[in-house]
């Protein structure tokens, strides 16, 4: 099985078999247009088919084969001046094809449909309390199946991915949480044999850590070359998370743990975090600290205020910072100099092309930018380093059911032959 290549955006070997292979050549080859499609927009068969490296017979059979299960479509001819013939560039499709993001929280789950093409389905907020029962999984399997009503008629569901606040094995199944508490629940299992059990047997379901699907939702929406960049991710609601992506798809590291920068070490003491370190730098930048630390709440009221009113706490901080109050511009200069220690040897290990700031970290970035881009400064005159990028995103809230949902797309053009089948 030698030069056969799996989900690879370029690069696929052409001409293995008579008109675009068979098996896993030609979903790989499938797979090849749909990616440069997604990344590319429209674009004409000639451009597609360099891209991927097909001939164009092969190219021919492919498009046809995915035409077929409403997967591309051929657009309106297009008339070059002195180009010859007229061309029909073709696009992502996938009307038919529905997919679901899930992201689950302590006391509720936030639900979002759309086809396989992005068009919006619908868009759910639904409460459970994960904690209260002994399994918790079997309670989010119930939640996803009644989601199923959403579908519309004339459309199916392919692909499911869910969002958790915490780890899941490298095998995509199981899931551990300090704020679920759980330790190792079978989701995956659970949501499939519910889904199964509804008449679904063939509906992919994807798990992966919440910020791991908002860096992925950040690095896509923020860089027009997602695909061939490395980016690194910092956001969160009150206390910080992060990502790396890596051409457009989450890097997860050996055990599904990479990119957790958010709780690089950054001080030799300091506040206890929730992931058990002292001096992390979530535990010295998350906002119960910032606020202590302007002297705007005491530690106990903080600690309260970043649960029951996290947007509410952040405005604290940005009103004090632009009204000048000098103890709160202390505060987070001392948060940038940290989270720029973290930046420094982010950019030392990995080289990205860009960091990108969101969630409350981007709403209070000019604030803390004065202080990072001081621990930068012996980093970025180095030429490897000199073109980084440091961007940040208005985003309200963590995009980690967007994410979900771009994952659950991802899955089924990564498996066009497992999850549609011909429609005419
Ligand atoms: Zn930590």
């Amino acid at each position: 099985m030698a030069g056969i290549r799996m989900a690879e955006p370029t690069g696929v070997r052409d001409g293995f078999a008579r008109g675009g292979g068979s098996g896993e050549l030609r979903q790989s080859n499938l797979t090849a247009i749909l990616r440069y499609l997604r990344d590319h927009g429209p674009s004409s068969r000639h451009d597609t088919a360099r891209g991927c490296g097909l001939g164009v017979s092969t190219m021919t059979d492919l498009v046809g084969d995915l035409r077929s299960r409403r997967l591309v479509v051929e657009l309106d001819p297009i008339r070059r001046p002195g180009a010859g013939r007229p061309t029909r560039p073709i696009a992502l499709d996938g009307e038919p094809w529905a997919v679901m993001g899930v992201h689950v929280e302590v006391d509720r789950i936030h639900v979002k449909g759309t086809t396989v093409g992005g068009t919006d389905l619908w868009q759910e907020t639904a409460t459970a309390s994960f904690t209260d029962h002994h399994d918790g999984a079997e309670v989010l399997a119930r939640l996803v199946v009644d989601q199923l009503a959403h579908v519309g008629e004339g459309l199916q569901l392919v692909a499911v991915e869910i969002a958790v606040p915490g780890y899941v094995t490298p095998d995509g199944m199981a899931v551990t949480s300090r704020a679920l508490g759980w330790d190792g629940a079978g989701v995956g299992k659970a949501v499939r044999a519910a889904l199964s059990d509804a008449g679904l047997p063939d509906v992919s379901v994807g798990l992966s850590s919440d910020f791991h699907l908002a860096g992925l939702y950040a690095a896509r929406a923020q860089l027009s070359d997602a695909s061939s960049t490395v980016v690194a991710y910092f956001g969160g609601v009150t206390e910080m998370g992060s990502a790396l992506v890596v051409n457009g798809e989450i890097f997860r590291g050996a055990g599904g743990g990479a990119g957790d920068l958010a709780h690089l070490h950054v001080q030799a003491d300091g506040a206890e975090c929730w992931c058990g370190r002292h001096g992390c730098l979530n535990s010295v930048v998350r906002v119960q600290e910032l606020l202590a630390h302007a002297g705007l709440r005491t530690p106990e009221e903080a600690a309260e205020l970043v649960v029951t009113d996290p947007e509410g706490a952040v405005k604290l901080l940005a009103d004090g910072a632009a009204a000048g109050d000098e103890a709160v511009c202390r505060a987070l200069d001392r948060a940038g100099t940290a989270l720029g220690r973290a930046v420094d040897d982010v950019l030392g290990s990995v080289n990205p092309h860009a960091v990108i700031l969101g969630g409350y970290v981007g709403h209070l970035a000019s604030y803390l930018m004065p202080a990072l881009d001081r621990q930068l400064r012996a980093r970025v005159h180095e030429g490897p380093y000199a073109g980084t990028r440091i961007l940040v995103t208005e985003e309200e809230a963590p995009p980690v059911t967007e994410g979900a949902v771009l994952a659950a797309r991802d899955a089924c053009l990564y498996d066009p032959l497992g999850l549609t089948t011909p429609l005419r």
